[in-house]
């Protein structure tokens, strides 16, 4: 088995790197930064983010876990010090592989025709460069909504607990293969109306974005920020592909959500 580690950076998450690296060589496994079966994550979510973009075109072959260096993540939900216990159960295999949604994402361009699609593990936004973010809103092919307001984030299952929790959406299930969208501050009055509710929409459903106002938009793909200009939409999907986290021990989501909002101490 082949294993690769990413890294935070700082001291802490780099001195367990190391560890890792050495306790896992030791234990018959190699090291391959190019193509991993095992990537361990050091750090926090972020890093996490991180190793998925570094090894999304190879989902199927690759599988993640997560230690957290500072407080407890979503997706980096072992400690420090069970770290050899960890490197154990790698070596000997003892580990079972869930899978979580991800989200699809096609932004079109309208002069060049050209488009580009992306894989999301939390969730995209869109804003405007303008004040206000235009757009009409369509699911499944039918006028839904023309929305003003901040912008829109479209999360998955596992990102529900991220940005998409902050604009007042609901934890969704990673069980469920879904996507969630939200609002960020619409504007609603008697002349303006959106829903204002979050939606969540089940496999083979879409979410068109159209630009009723400006053709350039800030869209983000988990911590990725591109500025895309001349678009002419957007297109959100629950992804055929897959993430996949290897399960050493159980930690089930809604005692992680329990850990993460609530407290941890119980
Ligand atoms: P980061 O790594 O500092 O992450 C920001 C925070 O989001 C951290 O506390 C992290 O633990 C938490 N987080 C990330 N994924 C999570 C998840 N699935 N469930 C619960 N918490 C999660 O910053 P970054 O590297 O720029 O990460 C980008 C992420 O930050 C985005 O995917 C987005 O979800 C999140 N974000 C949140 C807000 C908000 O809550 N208002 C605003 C912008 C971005």
């Amino acid at each position: 088995m082949k294993f690769s580690i990413q890294s935070r950076n700082d001291s802490l998450s780099n001195q367990l790197m190391e560890a890792a690296k050495g306790y896992l060589t030791d234990f018959g496994l190699v090291f391959d930064e190019e193509e991993p079966n095992i990537v361990v994550s050091i750090g926090g979510d972020g890093t996490m983010l991180h190793g998925f973009h570094k090894y999304k075109h190879r989902l199927e072959d690759t599988a993640f876990v997560g230690i957290h260096t500072g407080h407890l993540g979503f997706y980096a939900d072992w400690k420090p010090k069970e770290l050899e216990k960890l490197v154990i159960s790698l070596a000997r295999k003892e580990f079972n592989v869930i899978e979580y949604p991800l989200l699809e994402v096609t932004i079109q361009y309208r002069h060049s025709g050209d488009s580009a699609t992306y894989l999301a593990m939390n969730e995209s936004t869109v804003k405007s460069p303008e004040v206000t973010l235009v757009m009409d809103v369509e699911l499944n092919g039918e006028h839904f909504e023309r929305f003003r307001g901040d912008g829109l984030c479209v999360s998955t299952p596992s990102g529900s607990t991220a940005y998409n929790k902050a604009l007042g959406g609901a934890i969704i299930h990673p069980s469920l293969s879904s996507m969630q969208l939200t609002e960020m501050a619409s504007i609603n009055n008697r002349v303006f109306r959106t829903v204002g509710s979050p939606l969540v929409l089940p496999e083979h459903h879409n979410i068109l974005l159209t630009p009723v106002k400006g053709p350039d938009f800030m869209v983000t793909i988990d911590h990725l920020q591109l500025l895309h200009k001349d678009v002419k939409s957007i297109e959100y999907k629950v992804a055929a592909e897959k993430v996949r986290f290897a399960r050493f021990r159980s930690f089930p989501f809604w005692k992680r959500v329990h850990d993460s909002f609530i407290d941890d101490n119980g």
